[in-house]
């Protein structure tokens, strides 16, 4: 490709992000209104319209814009055509969800998944085989599968390999290239994210706080993880091991951390600590353990509460010391945190206050997460879509 068509292709590309984000957040809206609002020109504008009708990614339909006035030829996304997958590893299991390319979700499913202790090859084999399944129920709703995105909680490097998921007891696991192998669809491409990262774009693009500029969101199901967008931008990072609060030492001497330390945040303040305090079943189904927890906390067995309000002190005292580098104005509790708010917000918000230096935490509001389920595999079939934003357009 010579200098001047690869820079046509990258103007071209960056226009069409545009005239897909435009479309994202107005739409029903006309092919002048593109224009005003993307400064791009009228004939640029319908060319690229031209090009995405062609592939079933926006459709035609008649509307009265105002009240007075013929009707005039308004432009929608379409989602019938194209889908992404996003799939979530995780101490509770694995989540398979499905949204099309107008924002439909198409599927979703949550499976018990083989365990924490199973091992990568036992995990990757159960993932692939919902992945599979999921692209085929996919196709079969008629619709083409533009790319798999996977959630783990740990450190990702920019190869999609795991190199160290501390709550999983996983090291240097090769996750993009055996789930893409095992999944077994080469035309499909796969990719492997940290999922707070993941976490935190879904609340930044589809929740409540959407567009929020300085927003963290925190989860704890497996490690604890903070997902950080940072003046407007998702943080990344020199190698994208970005967030990683949970291994904050806050207790030199306190109970032994799955990455091989002492008193991390996470050996005191994770879902499965906190289980590992309160309840001595471990060898049962995370889920109905944490449902367990959340009516024993509800009813206000001692026992509960107080794990739950220490738990919360570290939890302030952790995200203090991201207030203080960071200065969000909301913090997220998503997962199980989210589910159990009610009990750890007092104690986060006292710890936090006396922790931070700026005045009232530097006006950083803690709240739950309306998405504490689903923001993770949201987030995925989000990233999913990157090329496509990015202005690569499916083979037709
Ligand atoms: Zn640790």
């Amino acid at each position: 490709m010579t200098t001047q068509t690869a820079d046509h292709t990258h103007i071209r590309a960056t226009n069409l992000a545009a005239v897909l984000g435009y479309l994202r957040r107005e739409a029903p809206c006309s092919r002048a209104a593109i224009a005003t609002g993307t400064g791009l020109n009228k004939a640029t504008v319908t060319s690229i319209v031209g090009d995405l009708l062609d592939r079933r990614l926006v459709r035609e339909t008649q509307q009265t814009q105002n009240h007075v006035g013929r009707p005039a030829t308004l432009l929608v996304l379409d989602g019938s055509a194209y889908a992404t997958i996003g799939l979530e590893v995780s101490a509770r299991g694995l989540i398979a969800l499905s949204c099309d390319t107008a924002g439909g979700q198409v599927l979703r499913w949550h499976r018990a998944g083989p365990g924490v202790d199973a091992g990568p090859a036992k995990t990757i084999a159960a993932l692939a085989a919902l992945a599979r399944r999921a692209v085929t129920a996919v196709q079969s709703s008629g619709r083409q599968v533009l790319g798999i995105t996977v959630g783990v909680p740990g450190l990702v490097n920019r190869d999609g390999a795991v190199v160290l998921a501390a709550g999983l007891g996983w090291r240097d696991v090769p996750m993009r290239a055996e789930l893409a192998a095992a999944i077994g669809r080469p035309d499909i491409p796969v990719t492997v994210d940290n999922d707070a990262s993941l976490g935190v774009l879904a609340e930044h693009l589809y929740g409540p706080q959407a567009g929020t500029a300085n927003l963290i969101r925190l989860t704890g199901d497996t490690g604890v993880g903070a997902g950080i967008i940072a003046d407007g931008k998702p943080l990344e990072g020199h190698l994208g091991y970005v967030g990683e609060i949970g291994h904050l030492r806050l207790v030199p001497d306190g109970p032994r951390c799955g990455c091989g330390r002492r008193g991390c945040l996470e050996a005191l303040a994770s879902l499965p600590s906190i289980l590992a305090r309160t309840d001595g079943r471990t060898d049962s189904d995370p889920q109905l353990q944490l449902e367990d927890l959340i009516r024993r906390a509800d009813a206000q067995e001692i026992a509960v509460t107080q794990v739950l309000a220490e738990a919360g002190t570290y939890l302030g005292q952790g995200i203090a010391a991201l207030v203080n580098v960071l200065n969000p104005e909301v913090v997220l509790l998503g997962g199980a945190y989210a589910l159990l708010a009610d009990h750890l917000t007092p104690a986060i918000d006292k710890a936090l206050r006396e922790a931070t230096i700026a005045p009232d935490a530097g006006g950083c509001t803690v709240l739950a997460s309306t998405l504490p389920d689903t923001a993770t595999p949201l987030g995925a079939t989000a990233q999913a879509l990157t090329p496509l934003t990015r202005g690569h357009l499916p083979t037709r």
